[in-house]
């Protein structure tokens, strides 16, 4: 009730107050916050996903502008020194426009990343996006081997069939890497589950599926339940340190993410920037108005 007020009021809110709310789960609005995030992330052990901010773009010089910034994200990158992949949304490049000039930008992107032994992972959008986003992440694969991963989300009814076919598509090589993750957008209960336990326990299914057949998991949550299904799952395979990793948004559960780090796990935190924040921040609570609880406690809690 209080997230839909939230949600509700929330185009009436002036931007200072969004951005309160927002600072805490983005790095900032230029790249130089960004880098200086990465840099202290690096410090304390953990590495980066860097995430430049926007989605569903439908204008060419947009599209254009975006990729030339994550150019010059990967060159600040290796200058700098930084411990970080990269993550994109497709539909930043078009993807429901344009397939091909979507795959021809973040293939671009993916061939700079390669050049410096970098990855770039193919963040999962709404569902209407899976296919589309699947064929480009194969196509991806076979050129640059090792050096891009996918997500799935949990929720979606579709998630094992879709890891059984990536499974046959990797042949045994153990190329293919899957963040695997609940699933952030409010999809309809025909392809989503929609109960908090469905969902969790297809989350450990999934995972130890991958565990099973050779795909790196990137485990993505801040559900205690999940990480300790995950430890466990990592006591019967036995999976060689660098074949899985945890990884945590920017600014959430901080004890939780230190946890994990001092067991000697591989964490990795999704820092994303730019410009874009406050569409981010309002179409994902949008979506999501549970988020609105978070918010409050943002607000509350700020220190
Ligand atoms: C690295 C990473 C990348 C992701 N990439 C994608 C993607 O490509 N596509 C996609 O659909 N989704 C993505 N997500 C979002 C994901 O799908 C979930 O919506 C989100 O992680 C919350 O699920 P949870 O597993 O943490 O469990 P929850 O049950 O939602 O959260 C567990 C606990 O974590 C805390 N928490 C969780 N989220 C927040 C928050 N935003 N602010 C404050 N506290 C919070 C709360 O204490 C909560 O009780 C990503 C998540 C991570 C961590």
């Amino acid at each position: 009730m209080i997230n839909k007020l939230i949600v509700g009021i929330l185009p009436y809110l002036p931007e200072g107050l969004v951005w309160i709310f927002s600072k805490r789960y983005i790095a900032g609005k230029d790249l130089k916050d960004a880098v200086r995030v990465t840099t202290k992330l690096n410090k304390m052990g953990v590495k980066a996903s860097m995430d430049l901010l926007g989605e569903f773009q439908t204008r060419a010089e947009m599209i254009d502008f975006y990729k030339q910034e994550y150019l010059r994200l990967i060159d600040a990158s290796v200058t700098e020194q930084l411990d970080n992949s990269f993550s994109v949304k497709p539909t930043m490049f078009g993807l429901l426009l344009d397939e091909e000039l979507c795959y021809r930008h973040i293939r671009e992107i993916v061939a700079k990343a390669a050049s410096f032994k970098r990855f770039v992972r193919i963040d999962m959008e709404d569902s209407q996006c899976v296919d589309r986003e699947i064929i480009l992440y194969k196509k991806l694969l076979e050129e640059f081997p090792g050096h891009v991963g996918i997500v799935l989300q949990a929720y979606l009814k579709r998630t094992m069939s879709d890891l059984e076919d990536l499974a046959a598509f990797d042949r045994g090589r153990g190329l293919v890497n899957v963040r695997i993750c609940k699933g952030i957008y409010n999809e309809p209960a025909e392809v989503a589950y929609k109960s908090k336990g469905e969902i969790n326990q297809h989350f450990l299914l999934d995972l130890d599926f991958m565990f099973r057949k050779g795909i790196c998991p990137a485990i993505a949550t801040h559900d205690k339940k999940l990480v300790t299904g995950a430890y466990r799952l990592i006591d019967i395979y036995q999976p060689a340190p660098d074949r899985f990793e945890f990884q945590m948004l920017y600014g959430v559960t901080p004890d939780l993410r230190k946890s994990i780090v001092e067991k000697g796990y591989t964490m990795r935190v999704y820092v994303p920037y730019g410009k874009d924040w406050y569409n981010y921040s309002t179409r994902r609570l949008k979506e999501n108005p549970t988020m609105a609880f978070h918010i409050i406690k943002a607000l509350f809690f700020q220190g």
